[in-house]
């Protein structure tokens, strides 16, 4: 999401005449985007002012803007503990900042924005066009949540729940499909929580499969709880939506779900997974995992180990717990560093295994690639699979944008390598 909020932004600060630069030195104006979700968040971005400074030391001080869900935690903290920014912008003010921008120019004054307006955000960002131009871009449809798991910060810093209107992301669709996007990846902190007057997440999927040019279509990310028949029923006959299920379930332990205020248990994940599978067996699942959860004790370690073996998911993010500042699990007792180090490295192995597993199983088949660019620096290409998982390949300039086979021939835990099927065929003639 923060991607898509830093395209966004960027939009939005072209219309006053700003122009991105791959220079820092070039740069009159120095805007950060941050995440709050894990720890350290708050140093890195001192940090990373404390580069900026040098760098800058003696050339004419850029204008300095911190946004995102840092700036919207440490609001006016910041602008007083570190004088060199200039103005402060939560996730929920991007609408404001050509005036917040302006303003400062103006007057000269310190300026702090992190009022919740999601409505009047998007509404305003609706007039302006997203510019992503890109094979596979973003789109948020949903932000915020009002589930509050005790370990986590987002109702905090991006608000309560809000979904945009159905007709203002069909139109960002069909702006994107017009200007060369092939796969849209439907966006929000409980994406599958989306409503908007009764339209939910599978209304948008098959609304936006309509559109001709638009071949694949995924979202993320979704909760365990939203995932109502509706949904799962999509699988079984869009053509366009990939099989790849991104479903966060945190631990495979009932007890440390009920200590997160997950509101929801093991066999409610399970039932989903089997009913997706009935539907359409090519699913797959992915997930995120909070390991050393306080009171993650042996056993429940060992039901996250045995939820992973069943499951097998194929690609997943798992990090050990850290307290986020005002959340209710910020002063519980942790789990010694020594055993949640010892815990993840296990649940990594078991998961990387499944991973790698996956990618070998591959080999020699021949799989649709939707191909997004060169890669940097060669002469290789880059798509990805229907699951995600990047392909490096010799392919051709028309390739990019077309959905093409690919024959694997080699792969590593993260990226599968291949040659273009019609290429293969020419070198037999
Ligand atoms: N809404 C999704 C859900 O409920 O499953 C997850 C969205 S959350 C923004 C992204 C991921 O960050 C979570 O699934 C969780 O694994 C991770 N996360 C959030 N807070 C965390 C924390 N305090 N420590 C470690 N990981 C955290
Ligand atoms: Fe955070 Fe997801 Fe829980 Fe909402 S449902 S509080 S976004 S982890």
């Amino acid at each position: 999401m923060n991607e898509y909020d830093s395209n966004r932004l960027y939009d939005t600060v072209k219309k006053i005449g700003y122009e991105k630069t791959q220079n820092y030195e070039d740069a009159n104006c120095y805007l950060l985007n941050t995440c709050h979700i894990r720890d350290k968040a708050k140093e890195k971005v001192y940090h990373e002012i404390g580069r900026v400074k040098k760098i800058f030391r003696s050339k004419q001080k850029p204008l300095v803007i911190i946004a995102g869900c840092v700036a919207q935690a440490e609001n006016q903290e910041m602008l007083k503990r570190e004088p060199y920014i200039d103005l402060v912008i939560g996730p929920q003010s991007y609408h404001k900042i050509n005036d917040t921008i302006l303003n400062h120019i103006e007057k000269r004054k310190k300026i702090e924005e992190t009022e919740f307006d999601a409505v009047s955000k998007f509404q305003y960002l609706s007039k302006i066009k997203n510019e992503s131009g890109k094979v596979s871009s973003f789109l948020t449809i949903q932000e915020g949540c009002d589930k509050f798991c005790h370990f986590c910060v987002v109702p905090y810093t991006r608000g309560p729940e809000y979904s945009r209107p159905f007709n203002q992301i069909i139109d960002e669709a069909k702006y994107l499909a017009d200007n060369g996007t092939k796969e849209i990846i439907l966006l929000g902190q409980n994406v599958n929580a989306y409503d908007n007057e009764g339209y939910k997440l599978s209304n948008l999927i098959m609304e936006i499969e309509k559109l001709t040019q638009i071949k694949r279509i995924r979202y993320t990310t979704s909760h365990p709880k939203d995932m109502t028949d509706d949904l799962i029923e999509v699988y079984g006959v869009s053509k366009k939506l990939m099989p790849l299920v991104h479903l966060p379930v945190q631990s495979g332990s009932d007890k440390v779900l009920k200590l997160m205020n997950r509101k929801h248990v093991i066999k409610d994940y399970l039932k989903i997974y089997e009913r997706l599978k009935k539907i359409n067996s090519t699913v797959e699942f992915s997930s995120d995992f909070i390991i050393a959860y306080p009171g993650e004790d042996k056993n429940a370690f060992e039901s996250t180990l045995n939820l992973i073996k069943k499951i097998k998911f194929i690609n997943s993010f798992s990090f050990i717990f850290s307290p986020r500042p005002g959340t209710v699990a910020s002063n519980l007792k942790l789990i010694e560093r020594k055993v949640s180090l010892e815990r993840l490295e296990l649940v990594q192995k078991e998961l990387f295994n499944y991973q790698l597993e996956k990618n070998r199983s591959l080999k020699n088949k021949v799989i649709n690639v939707l191909v997004e660019n060169k890669t940097k620096k060669s002469i290789k290409f880059f798509g990805r699979s229907e699951y995600m998982t990047p392909v490096i390949f010799d392919g051709n300039d028309e390739d990019v944008g077309k959905i093409i086979k690919v024959k694997i021939t080699n792969s590593n835990q993260n990226t599968l390598f291949g040659e273009r099927v019609e290429k293969l065929n020419l070198r037999v003639a």
